[in-house]
């Protein structure tokens, strides 16, 4: 026996949680409310456009007030307005999007509507009761001849329809708020919730009298349309009170996904400055989350800016983002695009690239450390500076060394100090006798220098105070010391003796009187293990 049939559903016992798990936070449903007058005027300016709506647009505000003795929050919006029929259509319809539907009619005559429509889940509108013990729709449709209409839900499953008198074109959101939810009459917090989400919607929002937002944020603009001043005004609106940015991206895409935005490198001189979670996401111009982890690569996280994509897939509640193919790739252009525009500073301007090293060495090291394709790339534009101030790229300073290498093994030996002041005396030795000495003292830089061995063929590392540079130095037997054999040996035992430990090695040499005439070296693996052991790795 076989039996077909459809899953019934009991809106009862849905209602309730869709009110309390759908959206983790209550004060989306301003967003979502505000979201539907946008789409609402939207649709109304594409109907115009198509010829189907062949009136006066008029004033398209859209305005959002409170009462509180009243206990009102009102959402008014002079959009297309709906008619009693599709009050029922698509409002009493539970996740049958308006939105998704006329994007779909719409989508051959109007490519660009696709693009503007916020909606797609059908469910925005039901976020109302999160907040409201009921709702009231007042709205007149752009059809000529339509009568107005008024419907009340009490946020059980019955609602009330019947035709109201309405003068003008659109529709007004009454929510009836409820005794736990006193904190939304409060105009400053309404305020603050606009300015988080609505700051850049494009349909003018009104709030006290006041235009909260800015109908055309510069990412939705063309570079060649903004200056420098643009970017820079921008990003003090985004962060207030910060240093000016070292310079940004513009990001513009349409194929294969579609995704704009502007990407800063902040001023920041040192890891704890670091400041994650400086990127915002936002979906049609409507913010999102600050939340950027699965579509910003982790080492760009340290970027500030704002990512538009309406292709990146949220779920209902939006919060959340749905890892997938489609946010992979999101995440491989962000990085070519970071990559590429650090290689055209490179190439462009080598000396105002050097000047902003400092700043941006960090980063590009931790790019290169945590991610291969970025290493790839970064490899021919990430500098070393050595302790004279001089930047090198790194096949730069390979060929440097080897053409100033005394001993011409096959083995490129970069000598290093994490510490020109205290390691001072093995520099200055070092460089007696030649050797270029690279500063290696951030705070990557023993990660780094780990990576670049594995990478660079036939390169070690060597930090100054290691013995390499003791053979290296014995191996120069030209000059005579200022010490003679004799002291010298005293000498040695002396320090043996004082150090007792067997695994440092004690040179005494000074080939000048300036010279520091004993050093004391330990081997390069037995310093990086302590290195590490004091790094917590522990090995
Ligand atoms: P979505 O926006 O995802 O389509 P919503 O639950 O937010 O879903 O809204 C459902 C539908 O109700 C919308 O698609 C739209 O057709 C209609 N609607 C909601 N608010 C308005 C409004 N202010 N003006 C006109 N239509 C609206
Ligand atoms: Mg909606």
């Amino acid at each position: 026996m076989q039996e077909k049939g459809s899953i019934s559903i009991h809106t009862e016992n849905i209602f309730p949680i869709i009110k309390k798990f759908l959206y983790s936070d209550h004060e989306i449903f301003l967003r979502e409310l505000v979201s539907n007058a946008v789409d609402a005027t939207q649709k109304l300016k594409s109907l115009g456009q198509l010829g189907e709506f062949k009136g006066e647009l008029g004033e398209l505000k859209v305005k959002v007030s409170v009462d509180k003795e009243a206990r009102t929050i009102t959402i008014s919006d002079h959009g297309l307005g709906m008619t009693a029929e599709e009050i029922k259509k698509y409002i009493n319809q539970i996740a049958f999007s308006g939105a998704t539907e006329f994007v779909e009619k719409y989508k051959e005559k109007d490519a660009a509507a696709k693009d503007q429509i916020i909606g797609q889940f059908g469910l925005g509108f039901y976020s109302a009761f999160m907040v409201a013990r009921e709702v009231e729709i007042f709205s007149k449709s752009y059809k000529e001849e339509t009568e107005g209409a008024h419907w009340v839900c009490d946020g059980s499953t019955e609602f009330s329809l019947e035709t109201t008198e309405k003068s003008d074109r659109g529709t007004d959101i009454v929510l009836h708020v409820a005794e736990d939810s006193d904190e939304f009459l409060e105009p400053a917090r309404l305020k603050g919730i606009l300015n988080k989400y609505c700051k850049f919607l494009p349909i003018e929002i009104e709030f006290e009298g006041e235009v909260i937002n800015q109908t055309a944020p510069i990412w939705t603009k063309q570079p060649s349309e903004l200056t420098d001043e643009d970017y820079v005004k921008f990003y003090q609106e985004l962060y207030p009170f910060s240093e000016p940015p070292l310079f940004w991206i513009h990001l513009n895409v349409d194929y294969p996904f579609n995704l704009t935005g502007i990407l800063y490198f902040p001023k920041v001189k040192d890891e704890l400055q670091f400041q994650r979670n400086k990127i915002q996401l936002y979906s049609r111009q409507v913010f999102i989350t600050d939340e950027v982890k699965d579509v910003v690569p982790e080492f760009l996280m340290l970027l500030h800016g704002v990512i538009d994509s309406p292709d990146i897939p949220l779920n209902v509640s939006r919060s959340f983002l749905q890892a997938d193919a489609a946010v992979r790739k999101i995440n491989t252009y962000i990085t070519k695009k970071v990559a590429d525009k650090l290689a055209e500073l490179y190439r462009k301007d080598r000396a105002g690239y050097e000047q902003k090293w400092s700043d941006i060495g960090l980063f590009v090291k931790y790019g290169m450390l945590s991610d291969e394709k970025f290493y790839d790339k970064a490899k021919d534009f990430a500098l070393v500076q050595n302790v004279g101030g001089k930047f090198f790229t790194l096949p730069e300073y390979q060929e440097f060394v080897q053409a100033n290498q005394k001993d011409k093994s096959e083995q490129t030996v970069v000598l290093y100090t994490t510490d020109a002041e205290a390691q001072h005396g093995f520099v200055q030795a070092a460089q007696d006798r030649g050797y270029d000495v690279l500063k290696l003292d951030g705070p990557l830089d023993s990660h780094f220098i780990g990576q670049l061995e594995q990478k660079l063929e036939k390169t070690t590392f060597k930090r100054v105070d290691a013995d390499t540079i003791g053979k290296l130095i014995e191996k120069e037997e030209s000059t005579e010391s200022v010490l003679s054999d004799d002291d010298k040996t005293k000498l040695q035992e002396l320090y043996k003796a004082a150090i007792s430990n067997e695994q440092m090695h004690v040179q005494v040499e000074a080939l000048s009187p300036q010279d520091a005439p004993v050093i004391i070296t330990l081997p390069e693996f037995m310093r990086r293990m302590k290195d590490m052991q004091r790094a917590g790795g522990g090995g």
